[in-house]
């Protein structure tokens, strides 16, 4: 079974595919207790994994898009069940992850890691985006587990300190960096 947080039609927000329509399946639960979460994963029902791929079509129709989210979504034993059973419903699947919990996923899954406290080097090596949180600082322990060429820096919560700090840094390595704000937000939406 799926401990499932939330489903939700929305865009995404963040990052390279920022204000790509997108269905959102929030996954209950996260192996990590970050200072500065303020995402609410608690589980909201248990269900099958066919229940998850029919309630994806409901809020979203046919949008190819379906971002598996937390918490950690790759915390839960069913999601590479889930991730195959999205991708047989011809969805593209996109994974936000911490990147602590190595996974095997296939080729054509979207993995964006947003490194916390720890990261596993063989899901840095994985991921086809890197997001670091701007909290204060720029957490650049980080960065050499990364082979990407453009890491994409996100101010926490938007808050204006940490948007100057990240434009900043930005700026100081601009071959490497690019900012990524929440731009959902702005617009008040999920
Ligand atoms: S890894 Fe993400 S979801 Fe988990 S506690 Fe940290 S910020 Fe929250």
């Amino acid at each position: 079974m799926i401990a499932l947080a939330e489903i939700f039609y929305s865009i995404q927000g963040e990052g390279t595919w920022s204000g790509t329509p997108a269905v959102f399946v929030r996954l209950a639960g996260c192996n990590l207790a970050c200072d500065f979460c303020d995402t609410d994963y608690a589980i909201e029902r248990f269900c099958s994994v066919d229940d998850v791929v029919r309630a994806v079509r409901e809020a979203g129709g046919d949008c190819p898009m379906v971002v598996l989210t937390g918490g950690e979504p790759l915390a839960q034993a069913q999601t590479p069940a889930l991730i195959e059973a999205l991708r047989g419903d011809g969805r593209r699947v996109h994974v936000e992850s911490n990147g602590t919990i190595f996974t095997k996923l296939p080729a054509d899954v979207w993995l964006c890691v947003s490194p916390k406290e720890r990261v596993d080097p063989r899901m840095a090596k994985r991921a086809d985006e890197a997001k670091l949180i701007v909290d204060r600082r720029v957490p650049e322990e980080h960065l050499p587990l990364f082979e990407l060429p453009t890491i994409l820096l996100q101010p926490e919560g938007n808050k204006p300190a940490n948007v100057a700090l990240a434009l900043a840094y930005a700026k100081a390595h601009p071959r490497r960096f690019r900012l990524s704000l929440q731009t959902h937000k702005f617009i008040g939406v999920p």
